[in-house]
């Protein structure tokens, strides 16, 4: 019987990511996020982009690896989201 090795390798360690200067993802309104409970984007996110400092989300949009789930993940529909201009974001393979 044939054995398989079990591959442990990182499944995105030859991902990499081309950033733009400019965030291709904004927050629609700041003052909805104050009161949405739990923040969801900052664990629904695969790449950790959002994160909760200072009263205010910030986004490392230069994480993004385009899983596509920020209009769905966020309750308030309060995240636009698009995909980076051409030639930057998200490359899957080397
Ligand atoms: S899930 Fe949406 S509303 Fe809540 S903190 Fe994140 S962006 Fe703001
Ligand atoms: S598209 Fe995916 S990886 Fe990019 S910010 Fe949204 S949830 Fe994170």
């Amino acid at each position: 019987m044939t054995k398989f090795k079990i591959d442990s390798s990182d499944p995105l360690s030859s991902t990499t990511i081309k950033a733009d200067s400019k965030s291709h993802i904004s927050i629609k309104n700041r003052a909805l996020c104050l009161k949405c409970e739990n923040k969801p984007c900052t664990y629904f996110c695969p790449s950790r982009v959002y994160s909760w400092e200072n009263n205010a989300i910030h986004i490392n949009y230069k994480r993004c690896i385009e899983c596509g789930a920020c209009p769905f993940g966020c309750p308030s529909e309060n995240i636009y989201w698009q995909f980076p201009r051409g030639e930057f974001g998200v490359c899957y393979k080397k």
